[in-house]
Parts: structure tokens; C-alpha cells; sequence
């Protein structure tokens, strides 16, 4: 079983690439941002709880975006792989995941991150936030978020490098080429 890492600033292509690639290898796909937005819809504790940083464009308190993804993943069942999307954002929460992974005699198979320059992510959220309905789709919490990822998230992508399983993407261009690059990848994991 794979278990792929999807990483990449916000608007990076994330969500396109993994709905992609479920339908090409019949993986699962963990988006942490709809769980949490699911949550929202919902009403839960947990969703107000998340709806207070997401607004802001800020990340969950780690303990708690562990915990959650340990759930939804042992909910998942057998399957032919899982794609992480949006989880780990910080180096806390790789360790976890190389732990939890560990603890169930797996491991992950590759980080893939998509690489796209800061200009074209902030045209294409805004954008997105016209039809998206989503609250941190706008022009002040776009910028946030990439600080947020600047600062939190992309110094990941040197500790996967450390582990040797990180793969750099041209994250721009046509969806269909970014998808044939990452598939490259992962049939050779
Ligand atoms: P993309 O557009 O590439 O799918 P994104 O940053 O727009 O990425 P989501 O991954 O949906 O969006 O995340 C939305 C918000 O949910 C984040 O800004 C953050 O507040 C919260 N969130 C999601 N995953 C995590 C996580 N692993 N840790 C902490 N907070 C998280
Ligand atoms: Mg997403």
C-alpha cells in the first residue's frame, strides 16, 4: 500500500491533483481542509473550534489536527494507497505521521510537492474565492495563509528531503501535464 504525501502552498493544486490521481490508481484520498470544512458544515465542537483559525488563515494546534487525521485514517480500511492532502503542514505533525504510519507497519512512500510561484497562487485563490464559498478565499487571508505556509509548512520539504523521499513538481502549466509528471513519480515508488 502507498501512502503519498501531497504537499504545496495553498492553491498549489492539491485538491485537482489528488481527485486525479483517485480516479487513475483508486487511492484514498485524506484532505484535512474538507475534514475540517465538513466539520464546520456540521456544527460540531471541532467545527467551531476550526472555523476560529481557518478564518484567519491560520493552522489547527497540532495535537488536535493529529488526532483527527489518526481517525480518518483508521477509518479508511484496505485500500490500494492513500494520498495525504493538506496534512502534515508543520514538522510536528510529519513526525506524527511517521509515527502513527510506523506503528502500523507502513511508512510513507514519497512526499510530492508541487511547486508554483507565490504571484500565480494568489491569482488563482482569488479567483477560486469568486465561486469557492470559501471564507479564506479572499484577497487578506490568501496572504495569511502564504505567510503561514512560508513560515511553517515549506520547511518540510527540506526534513522529507533528509528522509530521501521527497519529489519537487513543476506545479503550473496544464493540469493534464502536472498529473503526467506526478504519475511518473509515483509509478516508480
Ligand atoms: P489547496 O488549495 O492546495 O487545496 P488550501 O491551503 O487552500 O490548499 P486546505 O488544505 O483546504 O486549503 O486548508 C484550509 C485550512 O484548514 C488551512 O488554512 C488551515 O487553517 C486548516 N488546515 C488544514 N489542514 C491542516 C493541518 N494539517 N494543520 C493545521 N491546519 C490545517
Ligand atoms: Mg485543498
Amino acid at each position: 500500500m502507498k501512502n503519498i504525501v501531497i504537499f504545496g502552498a495553498p492553491g498549489s493544486g492539491k485538491g485537482t491533483q489528488s481527485d486525479l490521481l483517485v480516479e487513475k490508481y483508486g487511492f484514498k484520498h485524506i484532505s484535512t481542509g474538507d475534514v475540517l470544512r465538513g466539520e464546520i458544515k456540521n456544527g460540531t465542537e471541532l467545527g467551531k473550534t476550526a472555523k476560529a483559525y481557518i478564518d484567519k488563515g491560520q493552522l489547527i494546534p497540532d495535537s488536535l489536527m493529529i488526532d483527527i487525521l489518526a481517525t480518518t485514517y483508521d477509518a479508511l480500511g484496505n485500500c490500494e494507497g492513500v494520498i495525504f492532502d493538506g496534512f502534515p503542514r508543520t514538522i510536528p505533525q510529519a513526525e506524527a505521521l511517521k509515527e502513527m504510519l510506523n506503528e502500523r507497519n507502513s511508512e510513507v512512500s514519497g512526499m510530492l510537492e508541487l511547486q508554483v510561484p507565490d504571484e500565480m497562487l494568489i491569482e488563482r485563490l482569488i479567483n477560486r474565492g469568486k465561486t469557492s464559498g470559501r471564507a479564506d478565499d479572499n484577497e487578506e487571508t490568501i496572504k495569511a495563509r502564504l505567510e503561514v505556509y512560508h513560515n511553517q509548512t515549506s520547511p518540510l520539504a527540506e526534513w522529507y528531503e533528509k528522509e530521501g523521499k521527497r519529489h519537487a513538481i513543476k506545479g503550473y502549466g496544464d493540469i493534464a501535464e502536472i498529473n503526467a509528471r506526478l504519475c511518473e513519480v509515483i509509478d516508480a515508488l
